[in-house]
């Protein structure tokens, strides 16, 4: 019987892709008024100095926060931290949030799914503060009772920490717990891992994969969970 609902955020209620899209197209104008950097330089700098701390950092939140990121390639190419690392910070999360919503039918289901008595929660790979601000700036935090982040929880999906805790907030057993999510390796078999049920977003393009249960209209997927209850 499941009893309570995890979903991821990023690409799963809302595009993530796009808004990033859009607040990297912001930054590379910052980058070009500012430091004359074409947007290829930005692009490669960024990259370079997001995979050093990668492997600095591995499974840490402290590889999402885009400061530390923006800060670290400033200083390299001998750019001034002050004020600019904090401006671009603001920009990006800025024109991401202003430039997203949530997908069609998220709301609905998520409404549905919460009046039918299941607990709901946020479970992601991220730090809270970006992601309590996302969640409000969708107009979801109605349906939510907890944002569970990796901040929080000290590693990231797929380790079956993230979902354990999940499971221990919720006063759900881990069996009677199902993930939502649109990443096949870090949320679907993460999941599935760690001995929830598990559901892939997959989007209308990617389509489907055998034995994976899935959905990529938001509308069916209260009936999915209420097929999970039928067994
Ligand atoms: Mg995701």
């Amino acid at each position: 019987m499941i009893k309570a609902i995890f979903f991821d955020i990023d690409g799963t209620l809302y595009s993530y892709e796009k808004g990033n899209r859009k607040a990297m197209e912001a930054l590379a104008d910052y980058a070009h008024k500012n430091f004359s950097w074409e947007s290829e330089t930005l692009f490669s700098v960024l990259q370079e100095v997001n995979a050093a701390i990668v492997s600095e950092l591995n499974s840490t939140s402290a590889i999402h926060n885009r400061l530390i990121r923006f800060q670290r390639a400033l200083y390299k190419y001998g750019i001034p931290v002050f004020p600019h690392a904090m401006n671009m910070y603001l920009l990006y999360w800025n024109t991401l949030i202003e430039s997203s919503a949530a997908f069609e039918g998220v709301s609905q289901a998520l409404s549905s799914l919460k009046d039918s008595g299941f607990k709901i929660m946020a479970v992601t790979n991220m730090t809270a503060f970006i992601q309590f601000i996302k969640l409000q700036d969708l107009y979801l935090t109605k349906y939510f009772d907890y944002i569970l982040t990796s901040e929080e929880v000290g590693s990231e999906k797929p380790d079956f920490k993230m979902f354990h805790k999940a499971s221990e907030l919720s006063g759900c057993n881990i069996s009677e717990c199902v993930y939502v999510g649109d990443s096949i390796k870090n949320d679907y078999y993460g999941a599935l891992e760690a001995g929830m049920k598990a559901i892939w977003f997959c989007g209308e393009e990617t389509g489907t994969v055998e034995d994976v249960l899935s959905f990529s209209k938001w509308s069916d997927l209260p009936g999915i969970i209420g097929s999970l209850n039928d067994h």
